[in-house]
């Protein structure tokens, strides 16, 4: 269908809403996007962009000035304490990497192709409800409505306050900290390295360059913490934690001296994508997970990419719905429950799934086959999402890659 003049109402300016609003107003939609925040900005600190999320990025041409600013990731490596025995190796399949970026340059390069392209901003504006309908709308806080539009969507991430909110929260959440990135020191340039004790206890080290060009290369740094020790931790003060980090990974040390690090909740939920007539979650807002498999971000391109390529090549919107449900909800609810089951034998209080990762996992990863699995898990690849999507023929030619270095 022709998207000239479509009037589209997006809430939260995300990583999901940002990318789609950039999409829909280049086909000529009229968006409109809402978020809470006085000012739109980045919140959180760095994350691998899969292959998956590179090649819809890549598809609007926003994948090179992301990459210049980001570190090419090869491998991912988990240790046991203290450069112990390796439990998880993983590489990209061959001419596949990853891409480490600050989520600040991923938010400015995405923010600033939203507003280039014509998106109208609402900041401020918190959302509660929505009404769906052929002319559908967005109910604020304060009890006002959105100007009506063809077609609303809710990208408000895993606290969207429309639909279900089941008890989702998981039991672990992670401290986040940005810091320089120790060049000469312990750690490699292309490496996502991870160090465990059982599976109460894990940290790592992602290399995300520079926030924008000439700002200092940086490192994210992460500590898993349950969410109900957190105030223990706060309260036992930092001489507490370097001595914790000292004794799982030594070499760390000197970046938790020197990490101001926020404290993140994870929730593993899965709601229903169709809030009601022209109205649609995305991100998320749909499915939401722990980032052990490192995709959410990915995801929420994967959806704004393919809705958008649904309502380029559907008749009209109920129909574009249908078909960006039949290309995204089979490898949404395989990552949700390959998710639900990986990540306790990495942050949980079992001693069981540990030591079954260490000694019977561990072993088997290491077979050539299941390597390649792996790989094909960890790129987001499985099932192939991207092709489904057929983004070049939605958005015509693609552009190549330029990885900080
Ligand atoms: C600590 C941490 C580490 C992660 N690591 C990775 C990783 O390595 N790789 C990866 O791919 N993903 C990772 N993720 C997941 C990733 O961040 C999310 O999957 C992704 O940001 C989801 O994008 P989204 O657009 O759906 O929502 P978000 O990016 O969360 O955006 C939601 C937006 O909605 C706005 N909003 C919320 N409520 C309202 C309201 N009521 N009214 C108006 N606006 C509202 C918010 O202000 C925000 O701007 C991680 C997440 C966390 C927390």
């Amino acid at each position: 269908m022709k998207l000239d003049g479509l009037d589209v109402a997006i809430a939260g300016a995300g990583v999901g809403g940002l990318a789609l609003g950039t999409m829909l107003t280049r086909f000529g939609a009229r968006v409109t996007l809402y978020d809470q925040m006085e000012a739109p900005r980045a919140v959180g600190s760095g994350f691998v962009l899969q292959p998956t999320g590179a090649q819809v990025l890549a598809a609007i041409g926003l994948l090179d000035p992301i990459a210049t600013r980001g570190r090419r990731i090869d491998r991912m490596v988990g240790r046991l304490k203290d450069g112990g025995k390796p439990v998880l190796d993983v590489r990209y399949r061959s001419g596949e990497f990853g891409i480490a970026v600050q989520r600040v340059a991923l938010f400015d390069v995405l923010f600033e192709a939203a507003r280039a392209s014509g998106v109208t901003f609402e900041a401020s504006a918190r959302i509660n409800g929505v009404e769906p309908g052929q002319q559908a709308r967005f109910v604020f806080v304060d009890g006002r409505r959105s100007a009506p539009a063809d077609l609303v969507i809710d990208a408000m991430g895993a606290n969207s306050p429309v639909g279900n909110r089941p008890d989702s929260e998981l039991s672990y959440g992670a401290l986040w900290a940005t810091v320089p990135f120790p060049h000469g020191g312990a750690f490699q340039e292309n490496l996502l390295e991870q160090r465990y004790h059982r599976a109460s206890r894990m940290a790592g080290v992602l290399p995300v360059g520079t926030a924008r060009e000439g700002a200092p290369d940086m490192a994210t740094f992460f500590w898993s913490l349950r969410t109900t020790d957190y105030a223990v931790w706060q309260k036992a003060g930092r001489n507490a934690w370097l001595d914790a980090v000292s004794k799982l990974w030594p070499d760390a040390v000197p970046l938790a001296a020197i990490a101001e690090p926020v404290h993140a909740r994870y929730r593993h939920l899965t709601r229903q994508p169709v809030i009601g007539r022209h109205a649609v979650k995305i991100g998320d807002a749909w499915h939401a997970t722990s980032p052990q498999l490192g995709q959410g971000a990915n995801m929420a391109l994967l959806d704004a990419a393919s809705l958008t390529s649904a309502l380029v090549h559907a008749e009209d919107i109920d129909a574009a719905v249908a078909r960006h449900l039949r290309q995204r909800q089979m490898h949404v609810r395989s990552y949700q429950f390959l998710s639900q089951v990986l990540t306790p034998f990495y942050q949980s209080d079992s001693r069981l799934l540990p030591a079954l990762r260490d000694h019977l996992i561990a072993p088997i990863t290491t077979l050539l086959g299941i390597r390649a699995i792996i790989s094909t898990l960890v790129t987001g690849d499985l099932l192939d999402p991207v092709g489904r999507l057929r983004l070049s023929q939605a958005f015509g030619s693609e552009t190549g890659v330029r990885v900080h270095a």
